[in-house]
């Protein structure tokens, strides 16, 4: 085992020595030059975050890749790469970042550790989209800021992203 830190949600949980986790940070577009670099490793694309058009990468905020790893040994494990890009707005950069490292706890295995750390009701029986929406309300909480526009009460009685809004709020920042 081996920790990992997962810096806006103020997580560091073990993870198997066969996963891996990597942030690469704000990147200013997600580009197919970034995609290339994720991919180098040689792993197999197992599954990518969000149904946003990947080749528009002005609409992307950020991106969970999620490989499955086959190590020579046989042993199997999973890798989480998460990207995002800097919208310049510290609570927007921050509740996209600690969506998607909400999206890697998942899949690295961590979710109920986090939801043990969020600590409210019913965020075991919910879909991993608002789960992380969750995880970004709860890196807000952590430092004390409101919550901003772009969040807004679901049917079920919790926040979730407007994406959107989020999407409106961010052209009017990087314009
Ligand atoms: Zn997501």
């Amino acid at each position: 085992m081996h920790r990992v830190h997962f810096k806006a949600l103020d997580f560091r949980p073990s993870i198997s020595d066969h996963n891996l986790f990597a942030d690469y940070g704000y990147v200013s577009d997600l580009s197919p030059k970034e995609k290339e670099y994720l991919f180098r490793f040689n792993l197999s694309l197992k599954e990518t975050d969000d149904k946003l058009p990947l080749a528009d990468s002005q609409i992307i905020m950020g991106e969970t890749v999620r490989l499955g790893i086959e190590y020579e040994s046989g042993s199997k494990g999973r890798g989480a790469f998460i990207i995002y890009r800097k919208i310049n707005d510290p609570t927007l950069d921050l509740v996209i970042r600690a969506h998607e490292e909400s999206h890697a706890a998942c899949w690295l295995g961590v979710r109920q550790s986090l939801e043990r750390k969020i600590n409210i009701k019913h965020l075991d029986e919910m879909l991993e989209e608002d789960f992380c929406d969750e995880g970004a309300l709860y890196a807000l909480r952590l430092r004390k800021l409101s919550i901003p526009s772009y969040f807004e009460k679901s049917s079920g009685g919790h926040w979730k992203l407007d994406i959107l809004k989020m999407m409106e709020v961010s052209s009017q920042i990087t314009r």
